[in-house]
């Protein structure tokens, strides 16, 4: 594959996705992931742009027919990867971030050998709470239930290769682009991209 794979871990409310969608505002040649989901789609959330949103019995069908890359049951909702969600961007040279949880984050580790893995945490436990107070688009038990579970999730950072806490938005931002780039030229990434230009370039 042309392009590189990441994914991207934290409990809900450290800004993972806000982080995402300003590195892809930045880079036309990266995308995210969409993912399927049986949760139903808060207010704003678009159909096939933040997630193919399915129902158990669609999403179950797509497990038999091994449609996913990876799958979990988060917060009593099934949500996973579909294969044809990242096959054709990676293979265009478009790197490809997924927003997934640890335990996605597990079995992606198990597939592709040279994934880089980011988790972001946020800089207090009471900032996380603030933030998910302030998202309002969640019921209050919604919101106590996810708090319970942040822990949960924060304590798998270990498993990560890089760990960001993210204070200053802008200053996380420029780490999370720098470790992407960074990764982007490593010489077995750029070897598979440049394929051609470097059996050109060496050729007699
Ligand atoms: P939310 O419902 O807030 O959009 O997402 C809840 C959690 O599910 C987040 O931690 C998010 O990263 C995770 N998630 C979203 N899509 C996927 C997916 O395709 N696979 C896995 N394993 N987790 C996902």
């Amino acid at each position: 594959m042309k392009g590189n794979l990441f994914v991207v871990s934290s409990p809900s409310g450290a800004g993972k996705s806000s982080l995402i969608s300003a590195l892809l505002a930045k880079h036309t040649d990266m995308k995210v992931s969409v993912s399927h989901t049986t949760r139903a789609p808060r207010p704003g959330e678009i159909d096939g742009q933040h997630y193919h949103f399915t129902d158990v019995d669609s999403f179950k069908e797509r497990i038999q027919k091994n449609e996913f890359y990876e799958w979990a049951e988060v917060f009593g909702n099934y949500y996973g990867t579909s294969k044809s969600a990242i096959n054709d961007q990676l293979e265009q040279g478009i790197d490809v971030f997924l927003d997934i949880d640890w335990q996605g984050a597990q079995q992606m580790r198990k597939l592709v050998p040279n994934l880089i893995t980011l988790f972001i945490l946020p800089p207090s436990r009471q900032e996380l709470e603030s933030r998910l107070n302030k998202r309002g688009q969640d019921s209050q038990e919604v919101i106590a239930g996810r708090m319970a579970q942040a822990q949960s999730e924060m304590s798998h950072y270990k498993e990560y290769d890089f760990v960001m806490i993210n204070d200053d938005f802008e200053q996380t931002l420029s780490h999370f682009e720098q470790i992407v780039l960074a990764h982007r030229l490593k010489t077995a990434n750029q070897q598979s991209k440049f394929a051609d230009l470097i059996n050109e370039l060496l050729a007699n």
